[in-house]
Formats: C-alpha cells, sequence, structure tokens
C-alpha cells in the first residue's frame, strides 16, 4: 500500500521525520526470541511496546510508516492545533461583546496557522520517537511492514521475528466512500488535509460525524466557505439530539451550510473547480468547491499482515476478532487499538494496551467491557460523552432517571459568555448510580472527567455533591446536578416531617 507522503518538506516535517522515521534507520538484528513483538507503532502499539519493555520484557516494535500513528501524524494532534488556531480566530472575530471595536476584514495567515501546526507537532513527536523506543526502552524497534508467516514468527524487511507474544495494534485508514468520479475529482482525507498550505475558498466536507464536525466548524472560521453533506437527517449519529441541535445551530452560525439527508451522486472536475452532485429533498443539485474531504469513518488495517498464517480470524469490516480479554483466535496473538474495537479512540488504544499487557504477559484476566469510556467531539462548543445514552439504558429494561442543568446557570459560563450548553446525567432510578452523561459546553472534554471518575470508582452522584467545586467554574454546573438529585429526594411526604420537626423546634 503506497502511504501518503509528509508535505510541505520544511523544518518542522523533517524534525518530525527524523523522530518517527528517521531516514536511513537500520533494523536490528532479531533477538532469538521475544517475549512480545508488536506491530503498529501508534498509541496501542507505542503503549504495549513500552509497557512491557518497561517492565523488563524483550520487545520487538514493528512500523511501516511513522511511528506516533494516526495520533500523533493525522489526527487528534493536528485537528487540535487547527481548531485552537480557529478558536483564536473566532474569538477575536465575536470579541465585540467584550468591547472590542468590530474588525470588518480580519486578516488571516493560513499558511502561519499551518506552519504552526507543524511546528508543534514536531515537538509533541519527541515523546514517540525512534531514539526513545530503542535507548530509553531498549525496545528493537524495525521499520518495515510486518507479515504473519505462522502461529509464533513473523517477517518484517526479510528478517524472521520469532515471539512468545504478539500483538497487532496495525489502527485504522479512512473508509471511502463509492461516489462514482471522485477519485479522478481528486479528494482530501485526515492523511492529507493537514498537509495543506493554501485556506480552500470553498470547502465540502463528506460525513458528519466528529471528524467531518470538528473540521468543518475550523475550516469555516478560517474563512473557507463550507458545505457539509451528511446521509442522515442530522450530524453526529449517536449523540443526544439535544447536544446535536446545539452544535447544528452552532456550526450554522460559523457559516457551515448543513446539507442533511444529502445523497452525493458524482464527483467531477471542471475548469479548476471539483463539482460535488447531490441530491437533497428529491432536488439534484451541483456544488463547486476547490477541496473535498471525505471522512465518513475509518476502515482496520487487516490486509497485508497474513492473519490466516497465524491462525488470526478476523473480518475486512470490523478488523480483527478479540474476545474481552483482546485475545484473537490464536491465544499468543492479542490486538488492541483501532484495529480491533468499535470505540477508535486514543484513550481507549492506550487504555487497552495496559488490558493487553497485563493478559499477554501476566497471565491478566483483565476485560475490555469494564472500562468506562468517556469522548468528546471538540467542536464549539464541545459535546462530551460517558456511558450510557437514556435510550441505549431504556432498550436494555433499565429506568432511568435524567437530570439536567443548563450551562447558564453556572455563573462563570454567563461570565465567560460561553452558556451555550447543558449538562445532563442519567440516574438508574430510585438510586445515584450514574449510568451515563452527556456534556455540552466549551470545554466539555475537560468537564466530563469528574463524571467518569465517578463512574469508575462505582462513586454515585451524591460524592460529586459533596465535592466542593471552586467558585466560579463551569464545571459547577456538574455539581448543580447533585444538588437537584438532592432535591428530587425530598418527597412530600419527607417536607411535612421535616416541617413539623421544625414546628416542634421553635417551641
Ligand atoms: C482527524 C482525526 C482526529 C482524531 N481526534 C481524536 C481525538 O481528538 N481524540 C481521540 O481520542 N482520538 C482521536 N482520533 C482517533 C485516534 O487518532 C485513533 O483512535 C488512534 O490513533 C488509534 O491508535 P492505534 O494505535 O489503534 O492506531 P494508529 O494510530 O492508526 O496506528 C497504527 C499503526 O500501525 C501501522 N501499521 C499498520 N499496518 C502495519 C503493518 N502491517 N506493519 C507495520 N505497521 C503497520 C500504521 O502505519 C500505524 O502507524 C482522531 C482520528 C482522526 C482521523
Amino acid at each position: 500500500m503506497k502511504q501518503p507522503l509528509l508535505l510541505p518538506q520544511d523544518e518542522s516535517n523533517q524534525t518530525l521525520l527524523r523522530n518517527v522515521h528517521p531516514p536511513g534507520w537500520e533494523n536490528p538484528e532479531p533477538a532469538r526470541c521475544y517475549n512480545l513483538v508488536v506491530i503498529g507503532a501508534g498509541t496501542a502499539g507505542l503503549v504495549t511496546a513500552a509497557g512491557a519493555a518497561g517492565l523488563g520484557a524483550k520487545v520487538a516494535l514493528v512500523e511501516r510508516h511513522l511511528l506516533g500513528g494516526d495520533c500523533l501524524n493525522y489526527g487528534c494532534v493536528p485537528s487540535k492545533a487547527l481548531i485552537r488556531a480557529a478558536r483564536a480566530i473566532h474569538d477575536i472575530r465575536t470579541s465585540h461583546e467584550f468591547g472590542m471595536a468590530e474588525v470588518a476584514h480580519l486578516p488571516i495567515d493560513f499558511a502561519a496557522i499551518m506552519e504552526r501546526l507543524r511546528r508543534v507537532r514536531a515537538e509533541i513527536s519527541l515523546h514517540d520517537s525512534a531514539l526513545r523506543m530503542r535507548d530509553e526502552f531498549g525496545i528493537d524497534l524495525f521499520l518495515g511492514e510486518g507479515r504473519f508467516l505462522g502461529r509464533d514468527f513473523m517477517e518484517v524487511e526479510g528478517r524472521r521475528i520469532r515471539f512468545k507474544r504478539a500483538a497487532i495494534c496495525t489502527g485504522a485508514r479512512p473508509g471511502m466512500p463509492a461516489i462514482p468520479g471522485l477519485e479522478e475529482a481528486g479528494y482530501l482525507t485526515n492523511e492529507t488535509v493537514f498537509s495543506l498550505t493554501r485556506l480552500p475558498s470553498r470547502f465540502a466536507v463528506i460525513g458528519g460525524g466528529p471528524l467531518g464536525c470538528e473540521l468543518a466548524q475550523a475550516f469555516a472560521r478560517l474563512g473557507s466557505q463550507v458545505s457539509l453533506l451528511e446521509p442522515g437527517g442530522h450530524i453526529l449519529s449517536r449523540e443526544d439530539p439535544d447536544a446535536v441541535q446545539i452544535l447544528q445551530n452552532s456550526l450554522r452560525e460559523d457559516g457551515v451550510q448543513l446539507c442533511l439527508e444529502s445523497k452525493i451522486l458524482r464527483a467531477t472536475r471542471r475548469m479548476g473547480e471539483k463539482i460535488v452532485c447531490f441530491e437533497q429533498e428529491g432536488v439534484t443539485r451541483d456544488l463547486p468547491v476547490h477541496e473535498i474531504l471525505v471522512g465518513i469513518g475509518r476502515v482496520p488495517n487487516v490486509e497485508g499482515l497474513n492473519l490466516q498464517a497465524a491462525g488470526v480470524s478476523y473480518d475486512p469490516k470490523l478488523g480483527v476478532k478479540v474476545n474481552e480479554r483482546l485475545q484473537t483466535s490464536n491465544p499468543l496473538v492479542f490486538a488492541a487499538g483501532d484495529v480491533c474495537f468499535p470505540y477508535k479512540f486514543t484513550h481507549t488504544a492506550d487504555a487497552l494496551a495496559r488490558i493487553l499487557i497485563a493478559n499477554a504477559l501476566f497471565m491478566g484476566r483483565q476485560k475490555s467491557s469494564a472500562l468506562v469510556i468517556p469522548w468528546c467531539t471538540y467542536t464549539d462548543p464541545e459535546v462530551a460523552h460517558v456511558g450510557l445514552y437514556e435510550q441505549g439504558a431504556r432498550a436494555r429494561g433499565i429506568e432511568v432517571h435524567t437530570l439536567t442543568v443548563p450551562l447558564a446557570r453556572a455563573d462563570r459560563a454567563v461570565l465567560d459568555g460561553e452558556t451555550e450548553g447543558f449538562a445532563r446525567i442519567h440516574l438508574r432510578k430510585g438510586t445515584d448510580r450514574i449510568l451515563g452523561a452527556t456534556v455540552v459546553a466549551r470545554h466539555a472534554g475537560e468537564m466530563i472527567n469528574e463524571i467518569s471518575l465517578a463512574m469508575t470508582a462505582k462513586l454515585g452522584l451524591s460524592a460529586i455533591g459533596k465535592t466542593i467545586h471552586p467558585y466560579p467554574t463551569q464545571a459547577e454546573a456538574i455539581k448543580m446536578l447533585a444538588d437537584t438529585y438532592n432535591r428530587t429526594r425530598l418527597t412530600p411526604f419527607l417536607k411535612k416531617i421535616l416541617s413539623g420537626w421544625f414546628r416542634w423546634r421553635r417551641w
């Protein structure tokens, strides 16, 4: 498979490459046998390899492209750098509320924004560097494509590597929609969009998932005329409908044209432009743009690994099949991260890697199903979630008590001019046991953590209520959920008894 190049070849990208794919790297002579061979050096692979080596295991790590994988090179890191720049510009543009004179035209230097993106990415890449893996952790790093040759051995660049245990951490790649003409018209994915040096003035984003929403908003704020095409009736298909509504309004305010329930018929190229032809409400429309970004989901990287030779079962769409202990159909081979798990996030890849080490090397019995997994879409406002949704809980036959506090009730949100959003929690009815929560706020990704902690530690909402939150903070909205819950416990009968008691005390 041809891997995309890292462009442009400036100083920052050269630093990045020196760290995550050093030119002229010489693979070591393989040891007689490894305790653990890790294939893929994204988050899952790096955490697995470094964790195991740190505990004294003899570890080989195999990477065919860039250490750091998607997160560092084409995912979380560059996208959040871009989002930060877009937020700064948005804040300036809307700062008349705080007394700044309105600016008619904001000169935006897109090339400088992307230069900063490459610079901070290169800075961060030091954590994932080849030299660090070799010198700090004592890992044998092999650059090249890894493929299994048998149940307990594999090869990379003509070298045979024998193992006691192997970890498949090969991640995922962008899924491609079957749109006639798209290949010829040309398109961007997350692997190429961060290489742009010129802002596309008209931009089509295909897919209203987290990636599509984050980048559509960011590019709109940077000055692109963005159209977001989504086949469903709304964006972020799995999120709370109220959260979705707020975000759709916010995207529209930023100038994103939301084309919901749209079916793309074809793409063509015409006089230097790309035309996306789509149908919406029975009407066919041509959308002329300068760039098309495809963000419709991720496909696991299982091809080329020769998994049959190792006796590892997989599904081309769902990835490597693992049990709850992350073990594949070959008991010697485990998997972690996007290649085998439906929740495709860096923090889940990290958490699964830790489970993998315990189970593969120490006969652990840890289960992936026991994880409490939060996530966040880094739009403005952010949409963060953990645990069950109300509908999901009801579908499981659980009686739910849902509480919501609008963000406007937190003084800090009012002071900051960031009242758009809410904190919502789902409790098992009749108890304070937290089933799940959604937070919509500018920094919802930070706010959700205390709820995740409570769920992980099996603390009820009352524990959050007893926790002093500094005033004024937006996280007070979460404490207010607990106050609201406590008020619901004061039944009319209990209130009557209390009133009687107070009357008696006044005598
Ligand atoms: C635009 C974007 C933004 C994102 N933002 C966030 C975010 O904000 N927060 C978050 O939590 N998650 C985010 N994600 C998701 C996150 O990036 C992934 O979940 C995470 O990178 C998965 O890590 P991984 O190790 O499983 O796979 P990867 O990072 O994909 O790593 C797999 C590695 O395996 C290598 N490989 C594959 N096959 C072979 C082979 N045969 N031999 C050798 N090497 C091989 C690949 O080259 C790659 O380096 C984002 C994703 C995208 C695309």
